[in-house]
């Protein structure tokens, strides 16, 4: 049984009680059209059950959100036409995050297109760089 947040939008469209442009179901997932979408056929993969962000997926539900977001990635360049596309997802306000339940963007690019998630490259030395790694792997085995 999937586990739901009364309050939540995403829940109420992925389980069907708010109408959606639905582009693919089954019985862990909806794919949608984004409202506001970011290019032509920006879409959204949203499990049924209530995850606030990536930290509370499971290792399966993971496996098979990234898999989904890959078929669809091919299924937009086949038949939309656009020449590559981005795989998003935002964790916490900090990152954009605006609705709190576990989401992939998945957005086509086209050719001529307009800049769209990228960054500056910053600066680092190695001694940072190795004290972050060291701290990260230390993190990974909790
Ligand atoms: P994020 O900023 O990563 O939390 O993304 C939230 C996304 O949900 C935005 O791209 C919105 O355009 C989209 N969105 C919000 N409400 C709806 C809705 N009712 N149906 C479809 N997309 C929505
Ligand atoms: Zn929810």
């Amino acid at each position: 049984m999937n586990r739901k947040d009364e309050t939540c939008i995403f829940c109420k469209i992925a389980g069907g009680e708010i109408p959606s442009e639905t582009v693919y179901e089954d019985e862990d997932f909806r794919v949608i059209l984004d409202l506001g979408p970011a290019s032509r056929g920006h879409a959204l993969i949203l499990p049924k059950g209530h995850r606030k962000d990536l930290t509370e997926l499971s290792e399966p539900m993971c496996g098979k959100a990234f898999f989904l977001a890959g078929r669809l990635g091919r299924a937009m360049m086949k038949e939309l036409g656009c020449a590559g596309f981005n795989v998003v997802q935002n964790n916490g306000a900090a990152a954009g995050q605006t609705v709190f339940h576990f989401h992939i963007h998945v957005i086509p690019r086209y050719e001529g297109g307009p800049e769209m998630v990228s960054w500056k490259p910053g600066e680092t030395d190695s001694a940072e760089q190795r004290e972050i790694a060291e701290r990260l792997s230390e993190g990974l085995l909790l």
